[in-house]
């Protein structure tokens, strides 16, 4: 199988086959060293981009040194993650062809303030590369934020005439 690096559409560089890969077939493994959530946290705080794919519940993430960590987002994405032994493989969920660029689903989550936009350009993007659990979980953070907040809103009764 070859795999090579080189600039995306979808987000700064990507990784392409210049192979046929085969439904099914492991496309790469998701190396680097692993580091405990806190370790992590603390090396990149302030650090915009970051490779770190999560293992079991979280508590041990993959600081990635492979060329997996190219690998793109997509909301119609050609290849999956799954965990086998505490080992991260990307495994094709389709037949993909020579050229093509290889994408998974991040399934993000615990990102912060970072709102994540997806740039996949699928006709089925959803817009984020969070989970679908965590997109819920920020509406509804955001929801009773909403509710929560006060805030001072003083009605300018002139104003609101001359906008409507
Ligand atoms: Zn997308």
């Amino acid at each position: 199988m070859g795999l090579i690096i080189r600039s995306s559409a979808i987000h700064a560089a990507g990784c392409y086959t210049t192979t046929a890969i085969r439904k099914g077939d492991r496309v790469a493994e998701y190396t680097g060293r692993r580091l405990s959530k806190a370790e992590a946290d603390a090396r990149y705080e302030d650090s915009p981009i970051t490779y770190l794919f999560g293992l079991g519940d979280g508590s041990i993430v993959i600081d990635g040194h492979c060329t997996a960590m190219f690998i793109n987002h997509s909301c119609n994405a050609n290849c999956e993650t799954s965990e086998v032994d505490d080992r991260i493989w990307i495994t094709a969920i389709k037949n993909i062809s020579p050229g093509d660029e290889i994408t998974y689903d991040y399934c993000l989550y615990d990102g912060g303030d970072d709102k994540a936009i997806c740039n996949c350009g699928a006709k089925t993007c959803c817009g984020s590369m969070y989970s679908k659990e965590e997109i819920k979980r920020r509406k509804d953070a955001a929801r009773k934020a909403l509710i929560k907040k006060p805030g001072k809103r003083k009605t300018d009764k002139k104003k609101k005439t001359l906008r409507a």
